[in-house]
């Protein structure tokens, strides 16, 4: 079913805030209000013990705010560094590996057959093996942050979900009530955001960036949690800074298995 992928989508947050410091601890898995039980393909999956994304070299562009132009020229060879660092994982992970197909749009227009979901700045199409990127004034005004490469990691971290056999695991899983499915939902969103943390930490060495462009984003994401939306569907800010911080960290996927943490930690 198509429908469930409108939800996979990142929303922009837009304001920082330094107040809303803090990071949730890993709880065991038996606090999970709704275990996801043997599913092998999420919780055991080979990503986790490939080890560390090969630490690369990834330099960002200069972006001019405001610019389309100069944001798809930032994109373009971001995205040829997320095929050759994923694609080197997947191998020493042993899964096949295909890139995925990469569209621009400059206003929200139907894209993979389907409406643009509300306040989505990029999508991931799992049957079309596609991210779709909504570069509008939005997210090119802030482009010079860190932001513009965390929803494009982002997306493609849905990517390796879909090549990884994770997103059919997902896609089969069965719940109960709309509030076990948005769990469900959530611990996906949040592996894409670890992903996307582990290929910034991957190629971190190589960006003219300070740690103070790094907690910009932290905070930026904090405040684009689930706090801000009616829907349930990609965790609390703090959730959201926390497995991407995580994925930062490991600079690998090893961290990312959110199939087995705690609710707490996903919620
Ligand atoms: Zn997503």
């Amino acid at each position: 079913m198509i429908t469930r992928k409108l939800s996979i989508a990142l929303f922009a947050g837009l304001l920082a805030s330094p107040f809303l410091a803090g990071t949730a601890h890993a709880a065991p898995a038996s606090l999970a209000a709704y275990p996801i039980g043997n599913t092998a393909a999420l919780t055991k999956s080979p990503l986790y013990t490939s080890g560390g994304l090969p630490r690369s070299s990834c330099p960002e562009r200069a972006v001019t705010p405001g610019s389309v132009a100069s944001a798809k020229s930032y994109v373009t060879p971001l995205f040829t560094c997320l095929n050759e660092s994923w694609a080197a994982q997947l191998k020493k992970a042993r899964i096949p590996f295909s890139k995925p197909r990469l569209q621009f749009i400059s206003r929200p227009q139907r894209a993979c057959g389907q409406k643009w979901p509300t306040h989505a700045q990029g999508i991931y199409c799992p049957s079309y093996r596609r991210i779709v990127v909504l570069l509008d004034k939005h997210l090119t005004r802030q482009a010079e942050d860190l932001f513009l490469m965390d929803v494009i990691a982002h997306e493609y971290g849905h990517h390796v979900q879909n090549i990884s056999g994770i997103e059919r695991g997902f896609d089969r899983l069965r719940h109960r009530s709309k509030t076990e499915y948005d769990e469900q939902l959530r611990r996906l969103e949040l592996q894409a955001e670890c992903f996307a943390g582990a290929f910034i930490g991957s190629v971190w060495d190589s960006l003219d960036r300070t740690a103070d462009d790094w907690d910009f984003l932290l905070d930026a994401t904090r405040e684009s949690g689930d706090e801000n939306n009616k829907v349930r569907d990609h965790g609390k800010g703090r959730n959201i800074a926390n497995w991407l911080s995580r994925g930062y960290k490991a600079a690998g996927p090893a961290a990312c298995n959110t199939w087995v943490a705690g609710s707490a930690m996903v919620a």
